[in-house]
């Protein structure tokens, strides 16, 4: 298959083109490389010492053979470069990574906010406006995030994107559809995922563009069988108080001795997944295209819940660390329930990889191996949800 991956420099993106590519996929990656710079804006770098993307492509060719196009492209604001590539490849598949995806980030000030819904929204509207411009019969594949439900405690396993509502009409007869199951979001990051759920309804009902939504859960992780066969392929590693998502600042702070910082209760649920899992449902997702007709198919893409407490005493009790409780920058339930359903997922065949299975232990290594690249000073959080969370924040520390 031709397989675009937009978005293909980042950290879910970059071992998807590989995986994919391992797989028998003419892969190209499409990037703008903004992630790269967003790292000097914040003066922080990847834990692990990832290469340029053209050394990285190199590299995979040196090691299997296989070939990986590039093209450097803004999906939000480069159209017509955009549709001039569509109608070149004419890919089988597009894999859509390529978003702004903090939420500490989108809630930095007014700038970050206006950024995240301008890079986010035009470039998914773009995507979709130009696939529909040429008519392409292309599968295209979203990275949602679970985020989109809220955390809100719910007595149901959430369903995987709609909600089935039954309503009694004006003559007492008793109906029921599908409807998208309401959103919350929780950040101006959450709520550009939540808006491009609907431009995905929009465009499968008025044009028939086959979509499917991933909404995953927070990954954790960093190598793939495929970024471990070279130095060179290696996956970035975020650590810092935007970019750094819980499970992976964790282990960084075990690594160098640092407490785990748990922002309020700890009592906050999230979804999980490894990121080997993430690339094996990514090609799970594009090689069952034939399954994607008349509605926007929703896959919840996560193996795993945990409470961040948990997550924080599981790191402690394995590598010696102290656990520090702060006052929460989010605007968020102290605590939440929440259970998932993966049913379609595991209909495909993923073999979930979980926390329990010892994958752990590979990145503590990996976060101790490259300690000495860690930034103290960028681990706490500099985002807060709105003025009363950061006079809270600052009066403690
Ligand atoms: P990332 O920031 O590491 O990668 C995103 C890539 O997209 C970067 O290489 C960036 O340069 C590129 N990009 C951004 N805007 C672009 C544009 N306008 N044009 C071209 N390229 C652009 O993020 P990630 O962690 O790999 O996340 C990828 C996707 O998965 C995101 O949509 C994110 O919301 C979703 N997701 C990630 C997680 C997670 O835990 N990392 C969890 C749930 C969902």
């Amino acid at each position: 298959m031709r397989t675009l991956v937009l978005g293909g420099d980042g950290f879910c993106g970059w071992p998807s083109a590989l995986h994919l590519s391992a797989h028998g996929h003419d892969v190209t990656v499409v990037d703008n490389f903004v992630r790269r710079r967003t790292d000097e804006e914040l003066g922080v770098r990847s834990l692990t010492p990832i290469r340029s993307l053209a050394e990285r492509v190199q590299a995979w060719r040196e090691v299997t053979g296989r070939d990986i196009a590039v093209v450097e492209l803004d999906l939000a604001h480069d159209y017509d470069r955009l549709v001039d590539l569509l109608a070149t490849v004419r890919p089988d598949a597009i894999v859509h990574f390529a978003e702004q995806r903090a939420a500490p980030y989108s809630m930095k000030s007014p700038a970050h906010k206006r950024y995240t819904i301008d890079n986010n929204l035009n470039g998914t509207h773009n995507l979709l406006a130009a696939v529909v411009q040429l008519g392409l019969d292309t599968h295209v594949v979203h990275l949602g995030t679970m985020g989109v439900y809220g955390y809100e405690s719910v007595p149901v396993d959430l369903p995987e994107g709609y909600l089935t509502v039954s309503y009694v009409d004006r003559v007492g007869d008793t109906h029921s559809r599908d409807i998208l199951y309401p959103t919350q979001p929780g950040s101006v990051y959450h709520l550009t995922k939540s808006l491009d759920q609907l431009l995905f309804q929009f465009y499968c009902r008025n044009d028939g563009v086959r979509i499917t939504d991933l909404h995953q859960g927070i990954v954790w992780g960093t190598q793939t069988e495929e970024t471990a066969l070279d130095e060179r392929l290696i996956n970035r590693f975020d650590y810092d108080g935007d970019y750094g998502t819980v499970l992976n600042r964790f282990l960084v702070q075990a690594a160098i001795g640092y407490p785990l910082t748990v922002h309020g209760t700890g009592g906050q649920t999230r979804a999980f997944i490894n990121i080997r899992d993430t690339v094996r449902c990514i090609r799970l997702a594009v090689e069952s295209a034939s399954d994607v007709s008349g509605r926007v198919r929703v896959m919840n893409q996560v193996t795993e819940t945990h409470r961040v407490a948990d997550l924080a005493d599981l790191i402690a009790t394995t590598t010696g660390a102290t656990v520090h409780r702060l006052p929460n920058p989010r605007a968020e339930a102290d605590a939440n329930d929440l259970a998932v359903r993966n049913d379609r997922l595991l209909g495909l065949g993923l073999d979930p990889t979980r926390l329990a299975t010892g994958l752990l232990g590979e990145s503590v290594d990996i976060a101790q191996k490259y300690a000495d690249r860690v930034d103290v000073a960028r681990i706490p959080c500099t985002s807060f949800w709105n003025e009363g969370r950061r006079v809270a924040y600052e009066q403690h520390t």
